[in-house]
């Protein structure tokens, strides 16, 4: 059971009652204790905190009027907040070219964070490069490769050479040569921390002299990331932690056990495997995503990376005039798909992490509707009304799919534009005019 499935049990004993006295206070903090322990925060950090919290809850007598419940959670969220560091950090770029590297064991989601982060920075119209010097693992280069690719981010590697701090230096010779401003170098990981992995880690870090180490780990390893953390940052005294696998089971509690623990802050947080999937780490939106109240910020924020201003205004005009038609549902259907996996964005609305924990839902389910649109012309995408009987089955034959399923596409696709029919008309009424400003 995830943290936020028992804090929100904890928080249920407290709901209804009036006010919070000494004894619901103590049943409360128990369970808040037991979950955090259960969530694999140290037994020691979760006492420290539930016992700050049953003070500032006690000393908070005189908010009687205020549901105990809601002023518990506040002061729960507060405490969380602030023992993962009050403020988002931003990574430190100096040096020509500035390096950064990215440490951590082999699966902890390295070379998949490197290639975030390179998107992330070229985005910000930096000249970004990536280093490989995994060379333990084969594969790690061919991935890497692939990932810049994608992200249209050179990668320099020497998939012969198996000297790592050589092929660090040389890279960072190739990118003074050809502009590069920033290089992240993708070290090696091994299954459990080893001497010699740490050894050459260490070996690149003074070779290079990088302006931010990155830490990245595997949230899903509970209680052995935080001895992890403690073992690469005794050895690189690292400035910063990456989490990854947020997304899924993975629980809260790795985050406030390693900023216990290392005292370093957790900079990013990764929530998939797609390029997209990376945010900047912010306390207090990952208390609330603890304590079950959603993550809408970062939610909203993914949405206005992906869609397109322009094509928005362009939509909504066509919304209004009622000519929202399947080319454009397509195209929304595909920017949906640009914000990351459509569960991880669904676990951000508030009360729907526990409800869809167990469903079985992927960005695969679009595939069925792209496939009956693509098999629609050019004409009926933009007028439906065309589609009859010999249409519809000519497009069940070019999508695979059965009539019936293309039935219930045509019909939901009516009932979208009704409902947007509706919208405007109420709009124009000026019943909606204020709420959509
Ligand atoms: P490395 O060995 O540390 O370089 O790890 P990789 O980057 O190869 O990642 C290991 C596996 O975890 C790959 O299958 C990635 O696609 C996957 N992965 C990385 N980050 C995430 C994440 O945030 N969420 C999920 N679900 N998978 C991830």
């Amino acid at each position: 059971q995830s943290l936020q499935d028992k804090l929100n049990g904890a928080f249920r004993t407290l709901k209804g009652k009036d006010r919070i006295t000494d004894i619901n206070v103590a049943a409360t903090t128990k369970e808040v204790r037991r979950a955090l322990v259960d969530a694999d925060v140290n037994f020691k950090i979760a006492k420290d905190i539930t016992d700050r919290i049953r003070e500032t809850a006690m000393d908070r007598k005189i908010l009687i009027s205020v549901e105990p419940g809601q002023m518990f959670v506040k002061i729960v969220q507060e405490e969380l907040t602030r023992l993962m560091g009050s403020n988002s950090e931003s990574i430190s770029i100096k040096g020509d070219p500035a390096v950064i590297l990215i440490a951590g064991l082999q699966g902890s989601g390295k070379t998949t964070f490197s290639g975030k982060l390179a998107a992330m920075l070229k985005k910000q119209g930096k000249q970004v490069m990536l280093a490989a010097c995994d060379i333990y693992r084969p594969a790690a280069i061919d991935q890497l490769k692939v990932l810049g690719e994608q992200i249209g981010v050179e990668v320099y590697a020497e998939p012969e050479n198996k000297n790592a701090v050589a092929i660090a230096q040389q890279a960072i010779a190739y990118a003074r040569q050809n502009g590069k401003k920033i290089v992240i170098v993708d070290t090696a990981g091994r299954l459990a921390v080893d001497e010699a992995m740490m050894q050459e880690v260490e070996d690149i870090k003074k070779a290079l002299n990088p302006s931010e180490i990155l830490f990245v780990v595997d949230s899903m390893t509970g209680q052995d990331a935080v001895n992890t953390a403690k073992t690469f940052n005794e050895r690189l005294n690292f400035d910063g932690v990456v989490l990854t696998k947020l997304d899924g089971d993975s629980r809260g509690g790795a985050a406030l056990s390693i900023r216990q623990v290392v005292e370093k802050p957790i900079k990013f947080i990764s929530t998939g495997e797609k390029m997209e999937a990376l945010d900047l780490f912010h306390p207090d939106r990952m208390a609330s995503r603890i304590l079950g109240m959603g993550d809408v910020i970062s939610l909203v924020e993914r949405a206005q990376q992906a869609f397109d201003e322009e094509e928005a205004r362009r939509l909504n005009a066509k919304m209004r005039q009622n000519k929202f038609d399947f080319d454009d549902f397509l195209g929304q259907l595909q920017q949906i798909k640009k914000m990351g996996n459509v569960k991880d964005l669904i676990g951000m609305i508030p009360g729907m992490g526990a409800a869809i924990k167990n469903l079985d839902i992927d960005n695969s389910s679009f595939v069925p509707i792209e496939a009956m649109i693509q098999s629609m012309t050019k004409k009926e995408r933009a007028n439906p009304e065309l589609i009859d009987s010999s249409r519809k089955k000519r497009i069940a034959q070019g999508s695979g799919k059965s009539i019936t399923e293309v039935n219930n596409l045509l019909k939901q696709f009516d009932e979208m534009r009704k409902m947007m029919r509706k919208m405007n008309t109420m709009q124009a009424a000026g019943k909606l005019g204020k709420a959509l400003k």
